[in-house]
């Protein structure tokens, strides 16, 4: 590994002008593509529109999947990647799910490290971020392919600055209990793919209209599962209790280092399938969050069921969802030690 010059950050617009996560993309982008059975040259460019056949597969088949990981600049001036491995090895898998040609981690690693130099003057501060979006799309031009699998492909890595996500301060969410709808096809559940979000666009709005519901919680045969964009954990002194992982939900990275650290903290974590029921009597006295990159871990205030309106807690966002946050973005920003091995310096 070479030693890198420490670059200064980009001044901060200022707080009143900060673009909303994920409105700004950085300078640069990678990109490889995939045809006639490999990989082609993995590249760093402007980043810029791009040229795609009307009858690319992914317009008309949905043969897209993607990541979300944020890189973090620490006081030393280097940029560090949070749990790069572990989105690789998940991209890898929802290309496989997708019969999408598979990126090879190395070639992935290499990708997301180069982005991250390209553009790290224009890396926010903490609390700010460089949020990462690998894409992969098929491309092969063929309007007939609803069962062929896209031989040809496209991957992007794009970047974009994101800043202080709670500017506005930490607001406890009201959420949507939903016992009816699945937010998705229960054997794409783990990929993280775009017909997903499309598939959970209505319902979510519709909870927006009805309810005023930040997000829908899916809990299918009323079984809680997950938000449409992030995963759900109950809390309260010394335990944790969160879905135990199956295809039909996303395993989220965040919610993976949120159990591992309250297992080192002494929490007692327990994973298993849980009712609405039961996630409603632990609310009476207990703590509710989502849990993903963007946010991190954010409080949930209020729970809506059945025309009923359950406060979390004391409704506000709790002490046990602070701390665990805390001690987690504390890792991610380099100020307590980093003993999983978490952050990949670039
Ligand atoms: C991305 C995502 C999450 C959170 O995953 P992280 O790896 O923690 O960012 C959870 N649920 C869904 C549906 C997601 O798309």
């Amino acid at each position: 590994m070479t030693a890198q010059p420490a670059t200064p950050p980009a001044p901060p617009p200022a707080a009143e002008s900060r673009p909303a996560f994920g409105t700004v993309l950085a300078s640069r982008m990678g990109v490889v593509r995939f045809a006639d059975g490999q990989w082609g040259p993995a590249a760093v460019e402007a980043t810029a529109p791009i040229t795609l056949s009307p009858a690319a597969h992914v317009l008309h088949y949905s043969s897209t999947c993607f990541e979300g990981l944020k890189a973090y600049r620490w006081t030393d001036g280097s940029i560090n990647v949070f749990r790069l491995d572990k989105h690789i090895a998940r991209m890898r898998q929802s290309a496989r799910h997708l019969v999408l040609p598979e990126p090879d981690a190395g070639t992935l690693d290499r990708l997301v490290r180069e982005v991250c130099r390209a553009v790290a003057g224009e890396v926010p501060e903490a609390p700010g971020a460089l949020y990462l979006r690998p894409l992969l799309m098929g491309t092969l031009a063929n309007i007939g392919a609803a069962a062929t699998p896209s031989g040809e492909a496209t991957l992007l890595v794009l970047a974009s600055p994101v800043w202080d996500y709670f500017a506005g301060g930490m607001k406890p969410l009201r959420i949507f209990v939903d016992d009816q709808n699945s937010r998705t096809a229960s054997h794409l559940g783990m990929v993280k793919t775009g017909g997903n979000y499309a598939a959970a666009m209505k319902p979510t709005l519709d909870a927006r209209t009805r309810h005023g519901a930040d997000q829908v919680l899916f809990c299918p045969g009323g079984s809680v599962q997950e938000t449409g964009a992030a995963n759900f954990l109950l809390l309260r002194e010394g335990r944790i209790l969160t879905r135990s992982l199956d295809p039909s939900f996303l395993h989220g990275v965040t919610r993976d280092s949120l159990l591992t650290l309250a297992a080192d903290l002494g929490y007692t974590v327990e994973e298993r399938v849980f009712t609405v029921r039961e996630m409603l009597d632990w609310a009476r006295t207990g703590e509710a969050a989502l849990s993903g990159t963007a946010a991190v871990l954010t409080g949930v205030g209020t729970l809506i069921h059945d025309g009923q309106e359950y406060p979390v807690g004391g409704g506000d966002v709790g002490p046990e969802t602070r701390r665990l946050r805390s001690a987690l973005v504390a890792i991610q920003r380099g100020e307590s030690a980093d003993r999983h091995g978490w952050l990949s310096r670039v």
